[in-house]
């Protein structure tokens, strides 16, 4: 793993409405936020990234999903025990109703901002896995970062996702990495922010 300052964590989709109460709640979602909260504040990312789901009312993504990620409702907002700070720019993605919004580069801005920052590898951490992170993921990969899931800070809609045949094949095929909070920490122990 690169120990250079030219990493960046991107946490999807950790909002109420995924954590809990709602037809997009992730099962056991609140079990990533002491790992993300952690990584959050680790000195080994230069930048730290919240990617959200914010749809309008009429978002024609809610005939699958159901009502979710409403712009100005709670469940937009983050968990109140998320870790939130001033330097943790929000990039939102699912405004335009006709479309589906699953990965986090589907808002432009992203990209454009990870380049400008010299940003080389992105860390994903956050909800659902095998939907949101895992197309955020293959996106990444091919805007030419080096790409790694933060395993145990993302949960899954289905639980079984990471030891699934297809998952492990997509992730050799494009490189993807899969490391634990604990293999990003060790990177920078003792380092000082
Ligand atoms: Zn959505």
């Amino acid at each position: 793993m690169p120990n250079s300052q030219y990493n960046a964590l991107l946490r999807i989709d950790i909002q109420n409405d995924f954590m809990a109460n709602s037809r997009v709640a992730v099962p056991n979602a609140w079990q990533i936020i002491d790992n993300v909260n952690i990584l959050s504040k680790s000195p080994f990312f230069q930048l730290v990234i919240d990617i959200r789901d914010k749809h309008s009312v009429s978002n024609e993504s809610f005939a699958k999903w159901g009502p979710h990620c409403i712009a100005g409702s709670p469940g937009y907002n983050p968990p109140e025990n998320l870790y939130l700070d001033d330097d943790i720019p929000v990039f939102d993605k699912g405004i335009d109703d006709k479309i589906d919004t699953l990965s986090g580069f589907e808002n432009k801005d992203l990209a454009i901002y990870l380049q400008k920052n010299g940003i080389k590898s992105v860390y994903l951490a956050g909800l659902a896995l095998d939907y949101c992170v895992y197309k955020t993921a293959c996106d990444s990969v091919g805007l030419g970062f080096e790409t790694f899931i933060i395993i145990d800070a993302c949960k899954a809609f289905n639980e079984n996702f990471a030891q699934g045949p297809e998952f492990k094949a997509s992730i050799k095929k494009l490189n993807i990495k899969l490391v634990s909070t604990f293999d990003v920490l060790k990177n920078t122990a003792g380092a000082v922010k």
